[in-house]
């Protein structure tokens, strides 16, 4: 789901209320179903979410070390926020997935306030690197 803070009727932009703490937990719960999102809660310890990022690596078809290289600071995603988005996710009910997490942010595809240091399997690179513009599982 794309998801604009900005929609246009009759040619004049207006701002789309944003997500609010009930939609948001909706969509961060279907997120982390169907695209693997996740730490739930993050940890302070470099080696923490074990499962989670084992699992990640399955998806991917990578290792784990590599999987805990991939987060929402660094997916395409966190490079189309605007600076009004960022506000109001900074703003947003803190809650425990804000442990250990980093600086909140938005994300566009799926619409809902993630974490700079959490991380989906639709991860895309920011395009910073040409050697990584795609997860790992699609590198040949
Ligand atoms: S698409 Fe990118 S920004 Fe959105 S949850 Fe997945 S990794 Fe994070």
């Amino acid at each position: 789901m794309m998801r604009s803070p900005f929609v246009f009727e009759m040619g004049i932009p207006y701002e789309k209320s944003f997500v609010t703490a009930s939609e948001n937990k909706k969509i961060r719960l279907k997120v982390a179903k169907d695209w693997h999102f996740g730490p739930a809660v993050c940890s302070a310890d470099a080696g923490g979410n074990a499962p989670f990022y084992d699992s990640l690596a399955l998806v991917w078809e990578t290792s784990s070390e590599d999987a805990r290289n991939h987060c929402c600071m660094n997916c395409e995603e966190y490079h189309k926020i605007d600076p009004n988005t960022l506000a109001k996710a900074a703003s947003f009910p803190r809650d425990a997935s804000d442990a250990n997490a980093g600086p909140r942010m938005f994300c566009e595809k799926f619409g809902f306030v993630t974490h700079a240091a959490q991380v989906c399997q639709a991860w895309e690179s920011c395009g910073e690197d040409e050697d990584d513009e795609s997860p790992p599982s699609s590198k040949g």
